[in-house]
């Protein structure tokens, strides 16, 4: 137990990317803080970021690239600032198309620059200590499994439900319910999907560029299908639908549209000019091109063609079909790969209940929530990162203001 009399301006809960973001601010404008963390290391998640390589922000910044049921209009351009954040922290960084990465391509990059800070400004930390209860009777008391913090102000920085091997839990939700903050419900983003739909058979280890629809959101890129199920990037961005769906008993199935780039009369024409400069080809190698050939064959299969079938045998229903498979291929999805399989949490505390200009709650005056236990995801691309940094920066603004 903690027995020195110590009470902090702020005591975080939590040392992930928004916890750590804050306590610098924090303790850089002389605010006497500490972070609690259930894991032995500051930042654990960070390090599994991005593959490996954090793509920490990202030069394309709006509130479009958000999702949350209140209104994100706060949300501004802000990634030149998290530049400069760790430029001051030393890294470096490479644009990738609008991506930014540490110039290492090292996750372990900002998580050792944010620690390292962390240290020179001995800012307390309470690692291995799992906060299981936060009270208000004048100060803040924040109850962990080792100790009893006491503390003027406490920011829940705990993070959502997603990768409970790096570090999650639900004491952020229970905390918001606790002090009478709403929430939302919570789904799995940013996940693959679970299927058992017969194509995968044939297609498990593919990666073949698409455009991915499920119900009224698409997206393009490259699909991986797996033999129990599909991911890749354009499954990622429509997973939290699926997620929401899945909650509801609502859910559909996914639509791919394996040549995004024809239009369905494009496709025909094309396919007829084929067919008919080359009448002794066979169906698979006269459409070789138009995507990957795995796709190929099973469309050829779906429109119930044989693959050595020549192209001077099929008629107009038959490039009817082709068409409308090539463009309309079905996946029967079960749901998401759930939390654990999750980058992000989709959901949480309700912004209706916390001031966005300083993320206070508005039920409970010192209590702020800040990063993804907040209902706040961002599609791939940087955008969850740069939420923590965001909502983080605006607590810190406040915190500072009203503590000094
Ligand atoms: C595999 C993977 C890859 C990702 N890649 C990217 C990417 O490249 N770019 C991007 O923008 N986003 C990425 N994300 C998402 C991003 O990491 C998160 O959205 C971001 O870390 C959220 O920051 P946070 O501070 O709110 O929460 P977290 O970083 O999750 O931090 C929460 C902290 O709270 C601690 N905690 C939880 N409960 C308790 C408790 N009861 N007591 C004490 N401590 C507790 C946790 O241990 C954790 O350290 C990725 C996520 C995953 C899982």
């Amino acid at each position: 137990m903690n027995t020195d009399e110590k009470i902090y301006d702020v005591c975080i809960v939590g040392a992930g990317f928004s916890g750590l973001v804050l306590a610098i601010k924090l303790a850089r404008a002389g605010l006497l803080v500490c972070l609690c963390d259930l894991n032995r290391i500051v930042g654990r998640k960070i390090l599994s970021t991005g593959n490996g390589r954090c793509n920490f922000t990202n030069s394309r910044m709006s509130k479009d690239y958000f999702y949350s049921n209140s209104d994100l209009s706060f949300i501004t351009d802000n990634h030149q600032e998290i530049r400069n954040f760790f430029k001051e922290l030393g890294v470096f960084d490479r644009d990738f198309d609008g991506y930014y990465y540490p110039y290492t391509n090292q996750a372990k990059t900002i998580r050792e620059a944010l620690e390292k800070e962390v240290d020179s400004l001995n800012i307390d930390l309470y690692l291995d200590n799992r906060v299981t209860d936060v009270d208000y009777n004048n100060v803040f008391t924040v109850t962990t499994s080792r100790t009893v913090i006491k503390a003027k102000k406490v920011c829940v920085a705990s993070g959502g439900l997603s990768a409970a091997t790096l570090g999650s839990s639900k004491v952020g939700y229970k905390l918001a319910n606790k002090f009478k903050i709403p929430t939302t419900k919570l789904a799995p983003s940013l996940v693959g999907l679970k299927s058992n739909d017969i194509c995968l058979k044939d297609l498990a280890g593919v990666r073949a560029v698409g455009n991915v629809t499920y119900k009224d959101h698409s997206c393009e890129g490259e699909i991986q299908f797996n033999k129990d199920g599909i991911s890749g990037y354009p499954v990622m961005c429509i997973s939290r639908f699926v997620g929401f769906d899945e909650l509801d008993k609502a859910l559909s199935d996914i639509r791919i549209d394996f040549i995004p780039y024809l239009t369905n009369e494009q496709l025909k024409e094309e396919i007829k000019n084929r067919f008919s400069k080359n009448q002794n080809q066979s169906i698979l190698s006269s459409l070789v091109g138009f995507c990957n050939e795995k796709a190929i064959e099973q469309v050829v299969s779906l429109s119930r063609i044989y693959g050595d079938t020549l192209v001077s045998k099929l008629d107009d229903e038959d490039i009817e079909n082709l068409v409308y498979n090539f463009k309309c291929f079905i996946v029967s999805i079960n749901g998401t790969k759930g939390f654990d399989s999750s980058q992000v949490t989709a959901g949480g505390v309700d912004l209706s209940g916390i001031y966005t200009d300083t993320m206070e709650a508005m039920n409970q005056k010192g209590l702020y929530f800040i990063g993804e236990v907040l209902d706040v995801d961002g599609i791939c691309g940087g955008y969850n990162l740069t939420w923590a940094y965001t909502s983080a920066t605006i607590a810190a603004n406040d915190l500072i203001k009203v503590m000094k």
